[in-house]
């Protein structure tokens, strides 16, 4: 807990899963003050190893990013420390069902609530910081499993000087209609474009976009409307390493139909390819399968976050 005038988050502990009480008047139910930092998914779990120990993947960047969404949202922050340290005991007092090497792991999600009683509109008097956690199986098939995404038009995900940029919560309940119409009609998920043109490729419900053409992989630059993704950031880097060139840069939606592949990152679909593309109801398809250069970018990642190969950049935090 904080209270807004100290601005220090005191000394926390780790409790069984169970309800959190609410004061009706919580600046989380009035005024959305909540920003959620997607801590450890697939991307960002906690692994268990061979020899037994825990992995954790770039947390002190799920940090700096819930720093980020907390000065937006007018709201004090746990320190980089706090934040990895409830990772880890959290992962600690749940090892017992982190499943074995490969069959999964543990989910875990740090959420930052503005709990103190407010009326009239401004920050809440007192926050909270909490993570909790969950195993979970594999969520991608070996980084094989295509997506068909399905481009919107109608709503957009966030718009400029808006909270696209940051991780709150209130930018994932207006996704749920469109996410809810694409699925029903077989689409994996939704890829938004910029709100202002319609024109330029923004990313999906929960994961970053990429193209690839020939040796150029090209994303949309975090220009305020997306989320940053850390898994973005390490494929980047990671693609630079094998060579590729990389552009972060304003993509128009006609380029699709000048890509070879696509491909989505993030914490929960890791680098999953993108079989096609459905825009203004013409499906666009792209190269899937052996060969493809997500495929390469994924299994250098998913080695380097369950241990397999050698961490180089020191990503990894083991304990
Ligand atoms: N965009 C959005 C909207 C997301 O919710 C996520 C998931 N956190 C991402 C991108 C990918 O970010 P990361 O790689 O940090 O999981």
């Amino acid at each position: 807990k904080c209270s807004k005038d100290d601005e220090k988050f005191e000394q926390g502990q780790v409790i069984p899963y169970g309800n959190i009480e609410l004061s009706p008047a919580a600046g989380v139910l009035n005024y959305g003050q909540a920003s959620l930092c997607n801590g450890l998914f697939e991307g960002t779990k906690a692994y268990r190893k061979e020899d037994g120990r825990l992995l954790l993947f770039r947390p002190d960047q799920n940090a700096l990013r819930m720093k980020l969404g907390a000065e937006r949202m007018c709201m004090p922050c746990p320190s980089v420390d706090q934040f990895v340290e409830a990772l880890k005991q959290t992962a600690l007092a749940n090892k017992r069902w982190i499943p074995p090497p490969g069959k999964g792991s543990l989910y875990m999600r740090p959420l930052l609530l503005g709990t103190g009683a407010v009326l009239g509109i401004a920050p809440a008097p007192e926050y909270t910081f909490l993570v909790y956690g969950s195993p979970v199986g594999n969520y991608f098939k070996g980084c094989s499993a295509p997506l068909n995404l399905y481009v919107e038009e109608e709503f957009s995900r966030s718009s400029r000087g808006g909270t696209g940029g940051v991780k709150a919560i209130s930018n994932y309940g207006q996704v749920l209609n469109a996410l809810g119409r694409a699925r029903s009609r077989g689409f994996s998920d939704v890829l938004y474009l910029d709100s202002a043109n319609k024109k330029y490729l923004e990313e999906a419900s929960g994961c970053n976009i990429f193209l690839v053409k020939g040796n150029v992989i090209s994303t949309p630059a975090t220009n305020g409307t997306i989320l940053a993704g850390v898994t973005r950031r390490s494929i980047i880097e990671i693609a630079r390493d094998l060579g590729y060139q990389v552009e972060e840069r304003d993509i128009a939606v006609d380029e699709l139909i000048e890509a070879d592949e696509a491909f989505c990152t993030g914490t929960a679909v890791v680098v999953s390819p993108v079989g096609s593309i459905t825009y203004q109801d013409k499906r666009i398809e792209f190269r899937t399968g052996d060969g493809c250069v997500c495929r390469g970018l994924c299994s250098n990642l998913v080695g380097i976050q369950r241990g397999l190969i050698e961490d180089k950049k020191g990503w990894t935090i083991e304990i």
